[in-house]
């Protein structure tokens, strides 16, 4: 079985959570895109962790984790994040991580580039997590990266990295008036953070396929949701890598295959980080409200996430351009406290009211159109379908038939088990 599990909304769904939870099921899970710039945050029995470039599946002991090439590595923090995890009891080692050979390494320098190209757009900046994302896939697409098969030859790197380093200085010193980045650093720099990595690098292609073939269960694992990917998300506030469940299979290395499942994880409200166009906002002691409740702060940057009420129009498109067979509703009990639950059901552009998800500037001026659903009380305790209140029930059912895709499960909370199957 080739499963993806992908993001319905922005990001922040509780993918990691849920991947936790059915990586029991798969022998094998796989990051296809993205790099550290965004985070999960997983709590289990083992305690809590934060993970930017690891699969969930690295929590369950016997799981093999992919890093596919369609990710892009920062290998210093990569290391940090090995450490932090083996500071938790984690087992790191080739046997359940391996690194594709084709993946991309993500430079100092995409940082660097990522930081002055912020710090010059000021008040007009895109919201970057500044981890070199953008500049990183840029440089891939103009084919001037470096793949983490390099490093096994780090000896005949020189006088490639000498030619990079020439060439990046014509914008970094050239354009942004910055010092200019030294190559030698540069080596030192995939010296010291690259060479604990070169066991785990291999042709995850052949790993994987060979995996497929034997009948083992493969979890693909998305980064972010539909709304910010690269071609079909909230351009250009969107991430630089596709987030979509179709990409799954080319991102993770198998591009032959086709997924058997997606599972979409869609959120029982709506939150967003950074900037762009969010028509359900809430302002004021609202959202003050619900992101206290929620705990809506970046895991990758601790940035306040902003927060608004259930999006029909945006998470019926996130469904449809993720192709979900199923949907997993998570954090339903953080809506416990309210008496009444807002829907946004349609957006009014141009004074017109629309089903359809808007993009450019009939986005940016859509307006939400809600409904008031019935508040249901606490739901964190609920373990089973008949322990919903029928108001929760009803919320389910009507996303459910707004959005065109069963829930099959229901998460309450945070922990493992905090959940609800439905059928
Ligand atoms: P991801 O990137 O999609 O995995 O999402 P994040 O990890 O950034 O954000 C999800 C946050 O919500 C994490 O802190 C989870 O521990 C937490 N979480 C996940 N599911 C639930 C839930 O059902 N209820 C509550 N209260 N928290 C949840």
């Amino acid at each position: 079985m080739l499963t993806a599990i992908v993001g319905v909304n922005w990001g922040d769904e509780g993918k990691g959570r849920m991947v936790d939870l059915f990586s029991e099921r798969y022998g094998v899970v796989v990051r296809y895109q993205g790099g550290n710039n965004a985070g999960h945050t997983v709590v289990n029995d083992r305690g809590s962790f934060i993970l930017n470039l690891m699969p969930s599946g690295i929590l369950r002991a016997g799981t093999v984790n992919v890093l596919g090439p369609g990710m892009v590595i920062d290998l210093e923090h990569l290391c940090g994040e090995a450490e932090r995890l083996r500071q938790g009891g984690i087992l790191i080692s080739p046997e359940t991580l391996k690194i594709s050979g084709k993946a991309t390494i993500c430079m100092p320098y995409h940082k660097l580039l990522d930081c002055l190209e912020e710090d010059r757009l000021a008040g007009k900046k895109f919201g970057s997590t500044r981890r070199g994302i953008a500049p990183v896939y840029a440089d891939k697409y103009m084919k001037k990266t470096l793949r983490m098969e390099d490093l096994l030859e780090l000896e005949n790197l020189e006088e490639r990295v000498g030619d990079i380093a020439e060439w990046k200085n014509l914008t970094v010193s050239g354009g942004y008036g910055h010092e200019p980045v030294q190559a030698a650093a540069l080596m030192d720099w995939l010296r010291q953070y690259g060479a604990p990595w070169r066991d785990y690098i291999c042709d995850t292609t052949e790993f994987l396929d060979e995996a497929a073939e034997a009948g083992r269960d493969i979890l693909f694992e998305a980064q972010l949701g539909a709304l910010r990917d690269i071609d079909y998300g909230i351009f250009p506030y969107t991430s630089s890598s596709s987030t979509i469940a179709a990409y799954a299979p080319i991102g993770a290395g198998i591009p032959g295959r086709q997924l058997d499942e997606t599972i979409g994880i869609m959120k029982a409200y709506s939150s967003c980080v950074g900037e762009g166009p969010f028509t359900c906002e809430f302002f004021g002691q609202e959202a003050e409200q619900l992101r206290e409740a929620g705990g809506e702060y970046g895991a990758a940057t601790g940035r306040p996430r902003r927060v608004g009420g259930f999006d029909v129009v945006a998470s019926r498109y996130g469904v449809k351009t993720q192709g979900c067979t199923f949907l997993a509703l998570t954090k339903l009990d953080v809506l416990s406290s309210l008496d009444r639950v807002p829907v946004c059901v349609a957006y009014e552009v141009d004074g017109e009211r629309t089903d359809s998800f808007p993009t450019g500037r009939r986005l940016a001026q859509a307006k939400p159109i809600y409904e008031y659903l019935p508040g249901f009380g606490d739901v964190s305790g609920c373990r089973k379908r008949e322990d919903l209140p029928q108001a929760a029930l009803d919320y389910v059912a009507y996303l459910e038939k707004a959005v065109g895709c069963p829930i099959k499960y229901v998460s309450v909370g945070p922990e493992r088990d905090a959940y609800i199957e439905m059928f």
